[in-house]
């Protein structure tokens, strides 16, 4: 039997996959990341099966855990917001488990910065404006390399999506500003993207950290950068009746 991985999206219990909740409602042992996994996606789990919150536990208690259940040959489910490739501390797991030849499998997830571009109604990729999103965090207690700071990011003045940072948004901006972007650069906020209490900020890099502060919001919300948030564009060239590809030739 494989233990699996699974991504639980980012809230809204219906955004996580078809084949992840198949394997909730079969788990014998789902192991859930409780300071961000909604507790409502557990509501499909069968009865017996057991459930632990790993915000309280240690690696070694996890994996203790996993190891276990699997020699019993019961189905584990590990539960990781979002997409658990981004910042989902699995790869020290994976390895763990690799090392004890314990099979995993890995269902990704819909992840926060995807679901904060649906709450904002959002496209991150406008042509003429941004071809790229950038992915990232401020340097927390986990180090971020020298070359990927935020202030050497926003010289891109690209779209950027940053996690893990609402608590030190003074600092981002002021690394923005001081990498690049035009201070009156748009930027949005969400708290808690597809969750019934989401909620929505927009500003400007000069604004936003007062506009956040009178809010209260310190955790569990993503910050979007970038002119994409207020700007004209460039049509898209896919439905442009000029343009031909491979299932459509130039309209006459
Ligand atoms: N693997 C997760 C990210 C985990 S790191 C993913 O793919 O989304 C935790 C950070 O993700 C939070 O600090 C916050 O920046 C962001 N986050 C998680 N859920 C969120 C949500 N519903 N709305 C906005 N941001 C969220």
């Amino acid at each position: 039997m494989s233990v699996y991985i699974v991504g639980a999206g980012p809230g809204d219990p219906e955004l996580i996959t078809v084949k992840g909740q198949n394997l909730l409602r079969q788990a014998d042992v789902i192991i859930y990341a409780g300071s961000l996994v909604n507790p409502a996606l557990l509501e499909v789990a069968k009865t017996g099966s057991a459930i632990y919150n790993s915000a309280t536990m240690t690696l070694d208690e996890v994996i203790a855990v996993i190891e276990q259940a699997d020699k019993e040959g019961k189905l584990v489910v590990r539960l990781h917001t979002g997409d658990p490739a981004i910042y989902g501390a699995i790869q020290e797991q994976l390895d763990c488990l690799k090392t004890k030849n314990i099979a995993v499998t890995i269902v990704p997830g819909v992840s926060s910065f995807l679901a904060t571009a649906a709450a904002l109604k959002q496209e991150y990729t406008l042509p003429g404006v941004s071809q790229t999103v950038i992915i990232t965090r401020l340097e927390g207690r986990t180090p971020v390399p020298d070359k990927e700071k935020l202030a050497a990011l926003a010289a891109h003045e690209a779209t950027m999506c940053i996690f893990l940072s609402v608590h030190l948004l003074e600092n981002v901006v002021a690394e923005l500003i001081a990498g690049g972007y035009a201070p009156d650069t748009p930027v949005a906020i969400v708290q808690k993207a597809s969750w019934p209490e989401q909620k929505i900020l927009r500003g400007r890099l000069t604004t936003i950290a007062q506009i956040v502060a009178a809010e209260k919001i310190d955790r569990t919300a993503m910050i979007v950068v970038g002119k994409v948030l207020d700007s004209d564009y460039d049509l898209s060239c896919l439905y442009s009746p000029n343009f031909a590809h491979m299932y459509r030739d130039v309209k006459k």
